[in-house]
């Protein structure tokens, strides 16, 4: 693959929208008045464009490496058109909850997408304390819609089949498998901690019964081929925006390029985890309520999950063994994928690379106790979650810790 290809600046990209049709009545090329490289992801180069009459389209460039590290990481550029791909069949289920793509460049690895600068990525709202109702629910209904229409129950066999061979995404898969699964638990010169929250740490890599299930969920993250998941969904690849009573008018799932065939659990989970880890940054600044809000929005999530996928499932292509037994053996599995995954997630943002600015803005004396905290949520979440428990006990369950770490 040629990775020599021409990189967007201020000074090409009045040309490259002329270049392309697509763009005719889309924006005014030759009339750009604001020129925005956004710049706050790990990975990629975004563009914000306006014309004179206030038009907007977002540019956003994969390079043939990772743009936090530079060209000594090298990472497929082709990660563009998974991403592309990806929310374009997301966007047949779940319209209202992704970007409108426009466009995608396949030379130089550009897609081009509905300009969605009047949202907020809500990480950001929520570090400052702010709290958008009508988020986690909308979100579940993402998972939901997008699994159950890309999974064989939606897709039937033929095209379940061609839609797992051509989502294969196998760099960015190994980013996860390493990050998430391996990493926190066997250290590749890349984990780091505060030195108080060392012992913190160790103790999550010798527990090996957190060590067998995180291999349990790694297997299965590696070999389920259940649905076309979006593979990285945090808080900060979502996009709100809300009216000035707080409640949230739309809800975007961004940023999907480590989309791939794998189990839908892992989706909720990654929710789950940055809700947690949201709530224990609440606390650590004295902010009780928030964490109580925040502890709330897993059950919200889930429940937008399963209703909507209870009504989709008596549309499934084929019902002759899936059997509604089958349903309910399903949602057992996927609220247990859920707790798992969302332990992983909570684990590896702590103590791995790549961590977030929830906990890493708090001061060293207030991050001790919540990155603590997190780390123990993350092995009571993975370790027990064949038992069964309601989203209100599970909730309780991590509020008792946070009260015990964060304000020991
Ligand atoms: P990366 O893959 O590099 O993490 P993201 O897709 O997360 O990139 O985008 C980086 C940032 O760019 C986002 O956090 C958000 O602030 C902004 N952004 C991304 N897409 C859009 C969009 N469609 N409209 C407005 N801003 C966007
Ligand atoms: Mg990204």
């Amino acid at each position: 693959m040629a990775n020599d290809y021409e990189y967007l600046s201020k000074e090409n990209i009045s040309q490259y929208l002329k270049s392309k049709s697509v763009f005719n009545n889309l924006i005014d090329a030759d009339n750009i008045v604001e020129f925005n490289e956004v710049g706050d992801g790990n990975l990629n180069l975004v563009f914000i464009l306006k014309d004179s009459k206030g038009k907007g389209v977002v540019l956003k460039q994969a390079l043939p490496y990772v743009r936090l590290v530079g060209p000594d990481w090298p990472m497929t550029p082709s990660r563009a058109r998974i991403e592309s791909e990806t929310t374009i069949i997301h966007s047949k289920f779940a319209k209202d909850l992704v970007p409108e793509i426009y466009d995608f460049d396949e030379e130089r690895f550009i897609i081009a997408m509905e300009d969605l600068s009047d949202h907020r990525v809500w990480r950001g709202a929520l570090n400052e304390g702010l709290r958008y109702e009508g988020v986690a629910k909308p979100l579940g209904e993402y998972v939901a819609k997008t699994a159950f229409g890309t999974s064989v129950f939606g897709l039937g066999h033929d095209k379940h089949k061609q839609e797992v061979a051509r989502a294969i995404n196998p760099e960015l898969c190994l980013i996860t498998e390493d990050l998430v699964f391996t990493e926190p638990y066997f250290d590749n010169g890349r984990n780091s901690v505060l030195e108080t929250n060392k012992k913190d740490a160790e103790d999550l890599a010798n527990d090996k019964d957190m060590v067998r299930e995180i291999g349990l969920l790694k297997y299965k993250f590696m070999t389920s081929a259940e649905s076309l998941i979006h593979g990285d969904l945090h808080t900060g690849s979502v996009m709100i925006k809300g009216n000035d009573k707080e409640q949230a008018i739309s809800v975007k799932a961004i940023d999907c390029e480590f989309a791939f065939y794998g189990p839908l659990g892992f989706d909720l989970g990654a929710l789950i985890a940055n809700y947690t880890i949201a709530a224990a940054r609440a606390r650590a600044l004295g902010n009780v309520e928030q964490m109580k809000w925040l502890l709330s929005l897993a059950e919200q999530t889930w429940e937008g999950f399963e209703s909507t996928i209870r009504k989709l499932w008596p549309t499934r292509v084929d019902k002759r063994v899936f059997n509604d037994e089958v349903f309910e053996n399903l949602i057992k599995t996927w609220k247990s994928d859920a707790q798992g995954y969302a332990g992983a997630k909570m684990a590896r943002r702590i103590v791995g690379l790549a961590k977030t600015s929830d906990i890493e803005t708090l001061e060293p004396n207030l991050r001790e106790g919540a990155a603590r905290a997190v780390l123990q949520m993350a092995r009571l979440s993975t370790k027990e979650r064949d038992l069964g428990k309601s989203w209100k006990n599970i909730a309780q369950q991590f509020e008792t810790i946070i009260e015990k770490t964060v304000t020991k």
